[in-house]
């Protein structure tokens, strides 16, 4: 069987897509695709799927029944660059294999995040890890001069250690999280989708939400119909709690939710997904062989 290549993968390797102000997601490689999912689910249900549409539903299949071994035969490998602070994130995935550059053996450049305007915000008043209303122009343009002022001032502290013979190991303990790192990045498709599902989501910081979106434009270029199925029964599902469940129950009858204060908020947040999902054209029945 030959090695499977995606169009639209080939096409997008080797990019830089960029990220915040010097970041960027570059597709280094891949390995398989929609047909490496649907060949190898093929081994647990035999020859039965051959069109494309067949395909479609045996992907929609899979997902909808959390049979996600077969996405895990889809790699992708990705160069990254991004700030240490959403380094220290991502890097809590561990279901990835990863290297990255060495500040022991590496200088490190003078290149350090700074947000643009619009994204320098106050505290949220009613979410403790999260950003609420933004700055004033005004102020938030003294935020960013401040914090270019001390990442110059902590390179500066760390160029004249390296010029008096400080080991790079040490002379870099005093740089912020604000600088730039780089690695290698390599991951199956199911675990790709986890990361996208809880760091492209509205509640993760808005820098790895970034990052989050340059992967998922890949994962959707190497398997389109997967990508579809992963929108479909994963990101596009919500999930009621046994008392949230029975809140919908007595609305459906017509009654009241019942529910106090906060828990009322985070329900109401899942009817507003609810009523606004706008889900793909239906995907064939892939009626599995029985057993
Ligand atoms: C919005 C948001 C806020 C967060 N806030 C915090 C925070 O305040 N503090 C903090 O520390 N973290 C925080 N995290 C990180 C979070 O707790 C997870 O560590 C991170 O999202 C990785 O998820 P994961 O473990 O499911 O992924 P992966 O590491 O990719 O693992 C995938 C799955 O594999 C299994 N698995 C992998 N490795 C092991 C293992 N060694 N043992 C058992 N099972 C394993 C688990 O089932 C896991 O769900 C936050 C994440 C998000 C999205």
């Amino acid at each position: 069987m030959p090695r499977i290549t995606v169009p639209e993968a080939e096409a997008l390797l080797d990019q830089e897509i960029k990220v915040l102000d010097k970041g960027f997601v570059r597709l280094v490689d891949y390995m398989g695709g929609d047909q490496r999912i649907v060949q190898s689910a093929r081994v647990s249900y035999g020859e039965g799927t051959k069109t494309v549409r067949q395909d479609r539903a045996l992907i929609h299949y899979l997902l909808r029944n959390w049979h996600t071994s077969p996405f895990e035969q889809v790699q992708l490998t990705f160069h990254c660059k991004m700030p240490i602070f959403i380094a220290r994130q991502w890097i809590r995935h561990r279901t990835a294999r990863l290297n990255e550059i060495s500040g022991r053996y590496s200088v490190m450049k003078d290149e350090f995040y700074v947000p643009q305007p619009d994204k320098v915000s106050f505290q949220s008043k009613d979410n403790k890890q999260g950003r609420g209303e933004v700055l004033p122009l005004e102020e938030a343009m003294a935020v960013i001069a401040q914090l270019e002022r001390e990442q110059k001032e902590a390179y500066a502290g760390y160029t004249d250690m390296l010029d008096k013979g400080v080991a790079r190991e040490l002379a870099r303990t005093n740089l912020p999280l604000s600088l730039y790192t780089e690695w290698y990045w390599q991951i199956d498709l199911h675990n790709l989708f986890h990361f996208i599902r809880l760091r492209a989501d509205a509640h993760a910081q808005y820098e790895i939400r970034a990052y989050a979106d340059a992967l998922a434009q890949c994962a959707k270029a190497v398997a389109p119909m997967a990508y579809e199925a992963f929108e479909e029964h994963i990101v596009g599902s919500i999930s009621f709690s046994r008392a949230e469940s029975a809140a919908l129950a007595r609305m459906l009858a017509g009654g009241e939710a019942g529910l106090e204060e906060r828990p009322m908020k985070i329900f109401e947040e899942k009817l507003v997904k609810l009523r606004a999902a706008a889900p793909v054209e239906a995907p064939d029945d892939f009626v599995p062989p029985s057993s």
